[in-house]
């Protein structure tokens, strides 16, 4: 924001992404040695790096939680956003994406597209937002940085241009150079096709300032047009002043006006043990101060904000102010969640899908006595973590989570002894299946009885197309069921829902209130929706319901030699492939395949190509499946299909034990 009285220095909000081992730790550490953040260059290798933090990314070389880091190149303040590389950080890689302004796209010059490029660079285009590739580890031996840029071109964008070449690859002394005049030429070339004011001075002249082509380049990149590719080596530091470069020049200020009311959103929790729960803000419009209150537009209440720091070096600073733009830590809201927006709505940009979790498991404690403590400890867990989708079923006594990979568990079980001093054990993960109507279908339910009570409803169950989720209308005349009953009716959709007769959540379903009557005596507030949990019930045992699986589309690369190999085990996993295509002595699959037959096809994967083949999976939606090749759960709870029982249980005249 230049120019706007209060405004700080231009800003970037840069997330650097990449699969694991690309280099995205070294790299950071370059940068913050180079804008002299930081006196030395730690090492991954030494587990002295800063951007890691918790102890169970030193021992295993991961970045797990993000950390926020800030540092200044040419008078451009930048801050970085250290995404997690893993896949089954996915749901925290995608929150961070969502307050970012640009990203740099880390990927290894010596082993070409890796498995997790691809899935970040489509959520990356999912966004629109610009991006960088930074083609990593020139110094080490195959590095070609031609046939990576090829492939990239190829598999990612054709919109991909080069910014730099290396000299010497594969050989510690690799450097990186201007581009020689041809490429420059091709260069200018493409941007002559875009940009109508670098075409005249090109048609004209023969010859263009490079002011011009600056501010063409800058232009395609601002509106994610077009994609430099820059190369280099975080280890020895060639190429990474030229990428600050590029960042500071062509990349864009994330903006904002620090005058206008308040508008931020809350994309991240951490706990501190001294300053409790710590949310970390992406401030798109206006100021805060240290114990400003504002209004917690999602929650409807007013916040109190005793303080506002900023995670510099993974340690809270002081700031007492954030502008707009800027990303920070605020403290003081204990019942803060994330995606909370903050003051006005509107400059907030569009929400974006988060991937759901797939997998449940089941955690225990060692010692049985510490059951109480773990079920509160997992609970605070979830409340800062809306991924974390915890479940106490009291009457097995049963605490279930839902995760989005088996990393997780791990890194789970460290929080839970490190925070909260608790040992606990977590079962094998299973994958989460759902349901659907098989046919269209009526459910009803007359819950006139013992007085006083009554609910009188009749529902239209049809299947839904796949992916549409739960779409719910009602035709039923406010005379006949009152408003705040319909409405009664509608939020308790998602409890209704929450288990078919399968034991799943069901989805794709069209539900239509067609009938039904309030009583303005006997009526009471709950009676609807205990009448709907069994009229849907009863409507789903008539249309009966398929079992529908999560898939994951995948993108194969191995050695042409395993093709076969390859193809059959994807048929052998019940999945399907499109026809390979073939560069070279690599050949790339692309296809879908059930979760539940994929859970460990890195590993698989590595068996069938000697460990030089690479996969990249993500989550495609669900598909039907059959019931023996799935797996179908006893209803957990008292069921709306016991009727006497259900109510009984309802009006709180069920006692714990008769309940199971
Ligand atoms: P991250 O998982 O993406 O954070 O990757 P790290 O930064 O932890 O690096 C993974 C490994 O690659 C470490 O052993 C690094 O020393 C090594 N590495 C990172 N960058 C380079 C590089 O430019 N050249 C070489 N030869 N090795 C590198």
């Amino acid at each position: 924001m230049q120019g706007s009285p209060g405004a700080g220095p231009p800003l970037r909000n840069l997330g650097i992404l990449a699969h694991v081992d690309a280099g995205k730790t070294t790299l950071t550490e370059q940068l913050l040695y180079l804008s002299g953040s930081i006196a030395a260059a730690g090492s991954v290798d030494r587990g002295t790096s800063v951007s890691d933090r918790m102890e169970v990314e030193r021992r295993r070389g991961i970045s797990v939680r993000a950390s926020t880091l800030s540092f200044a190149w040419q008078g451009v303040q930048v801050n970085l956003i250290d995404t997690p590389g893993h896949t089954d950080f996915s749901a925290e890689v995608e929150r961070s994406l969502r307050v970012l302004d640009a990203a740099v796209l880390v990927d290894c010059a010596a082993e070409g597209i890796q498995a997790q490029t691809e899935t970040v660079w489509q959520a990356l285009r999912g966004l629109g937002l610009p991006a960088l590739v930074f083609l990593n580890k020139i110094d080490r031996v195959g590095a070609d940085v031609d046939r990576v840029f090829a492939a990239l071109r190829r598999e990612l964008s054709p919109a991909m241009v080069r910014l730099n070449r290396a000299i010497d690859q594969g050989q510690a002394e690799a450097v990186v150079e201007a581009l020689s005049d041809e490429a420059r030429a091709e260069l200018i070339e493409i941007l002559a096709s875009e940009d109508d004011l670098l075409l005249q001075q090109y048609l004209e002249n023969d010859r263009v300032e490079p002011t011009v082509v600056q501010a063409a380049l800058q232009r395609a990149v601002r509106d994610g047009r077009l994609f430099p590719v820059l190369c280099g080596s975080a280890k020895t530091g060639a190429g990474v002043a030229a990428l600050l470069d590029a960042v500071a020049r062509l990349l864009p200020d994330a903006g904002g006006d620090p005058q206008q009311p308040v508008s931020g959103v809350i994309y991240r929790l951490d706990h501190d043990p001294r300053l409790g729960r710590v949310a970390g803000v992406r401030l798109y419009a206006g100021t805060l101060r240290n114990r400003d209150r504002v209004l917690n537009h999602t929650a409807g209440r007013e916040e109190l904000i005793t303080q506002v720091k900023r995670l510099a070096l993974n340690r809270y600073e002081d700031t007492g102010l954030l502008r707009a733009g800027e990303i920070g830590c605020l403290c003081g809201m204990p019942e803060v969640r994330i995606g909370d927006v903050l003051g006005d709505p509107d400059p907030v940009p569009g929400g974006y899908a988060l991937s759901e979790p797939l997998l449940s498991v089941q955690v225990k404690p060692d010692r049985p006595q510490d059951l109480a403590a773990l079920v509160e400890a997992v609970h605070l867990l979830s409340s800062e973590d809306p991924h974390l989708d915890c479940r106490w079923h009291p009457d097995e006594r049963e605490l279930h989570l839902r995760i989005m990979g088996t990393v997780q568990t791990e890194i789970l079980a460290e929080v839970l002894r490190v925070r909260f001093g608790l040992q606990a054990a977590f079962g094998s993960p299973t994958v989460i299946y759902r349901e659907t109507p098989a046919r269209v279908g009526y459910g009803e339910e007359s819950y006139t009885m013992p007085k006083p009570c009554w609910a009188i409803l009749r529902f239209r169950l049809e299947p839904g197309e796949r992916g549409s989720g739960i779409c719910y209308v009602s035709t039923v005349d406010k005379s006949a069921i009152h408003p705040k009953y319909q409405n009664e009716i509608e939020t308790n959709l998602p409890e209704s829902l929450r288990q078919g007769i399968k034991g799943w959540e069901v989805t794709d379903l069209r539900l239509t209130l067609v009938d039904g009557s309030h009583h303005l005596l006997h009526s009471r507030p709950g009676d609807f929706k205990l009448a709907a949990n069994m009229a849907i019930l009863k409507g789903l045992v008539e249309t009966g319901t398929v079992l529908l699986e999560p898939m994951l589309a995948f993108r194969i690369a191995a050695p042409l030699e395993s093709l076969g190999r390859v193809t059959a085990d994807v048929v052998q996993r019940r999945g399907a492939c499109e026809p390979a295509e073939i560069a070279g002595d690599q050949f790339v699959l692309h296809g879908r395949f059930p979760l539940a037959t994929s859970m460990d096809y890195a590993v698989r994967l590595s068996s069938l190509t000697r460990g030089r083949g690479t996969l990249t999976a993500r989550f495609s939606g669900y598909r039907e499946c059959p019931d023996e090749l799935g797996a179908v759960r006893p209803r957990r709870g008292v069921s709306p299909l016991d009727r006497a029982r259900y109510i009984l249980w309802w009006r709180g005249a069920l006692t714990d034990s008769l309940a199971g």
